[in-house]
């Protein structure tokens, strides 16, 4: 592994591209930092970056490089220094450093696909019990009023809530409605046994 390599591996290209001032908005689109526009059209990969306003493209030492003028080296020292990563560029790389900055990087990785799973689980929660009370509403006064419907209209409030506040919590707040969450994925698959999708 090259000490490329090793940059590449430890900062990602939206942290590099907000870091250093880049402004980036929803689903990683950034105002594009190589020519002038006023809405994003530069999208932030994890490992690259890509213009579709000026075709700029590359890894994220090329963006160092592209911002600063640098050469490909000097992008690297640059990076290893503002990041603190503490790569001796001489000598092999301080492999304690290296793999906990990597265990770093997974954990907040682990950590965006729990939040992708838990909002996954809300959304399916309120999808199912929406349709539950749309299709088994009672259509005349004499109907037989449906289990499905009384437990819709007894849990969707609830159900509506947890998604619309899901979004707007931090990631502490994410942490602590998880076992919340696992119960309402419980219970979503306890509908679905019972009850089937609709
Ligand atoms: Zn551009």
């Amino acid at each position: 592994m090259t000490i490329f390599d090793d940059i590449k591996s430890l900062v990602d290209v939206p942290t590099a591209a907000r870091s250093y001032g880049v402004e980036v908005h929803r689903g990683n689109m950034a105002l594009c930092p190589f020519h002038r526009e006023r809405n994003p059209s530069c999208k932030l990969y994890e490992d690259h970056y890509y213009c579709f306003g000026c075709q700029a493209h590359g890894d994220v030492i090329k963006l160092v490089q592209e911002l600063f003028g640098l050469k490909p080296i000097e992008a690297v020292k640059q990076i290893n220094s503002d990041f603190a990563l503490g790569l001796d560029l001489d000598k092999p790389p301080d492999m304690e450093k290296v793999n906990r900055r990597r265990r770093e990087i997974a954990e907040r990785k682990a950590e965006k696909a729990r939040a992708t799973h838990m909002y996954d689980v809300l959304l399916k929660y309120f999808t199912l019990l929406d349709r539950y009370k749309i299709r088994y509403a009672p259509k005349t006064p004499d109907d037989e009023i449906d289990g499905r419907f009384v437990y819709a209209l007894q849990n969707i409030g609830y159900a509506e809530y947890m998604l619309e506040s899901f979004n707007r919590f931090d990631k502490e707040q994410q942490a602590e409605v998880k076992l919340e969450v696992d119960r309402i994925e419980r219970e979503y698959k306890r509908c679905i046994e019972e009850w089937g999708e609709c």
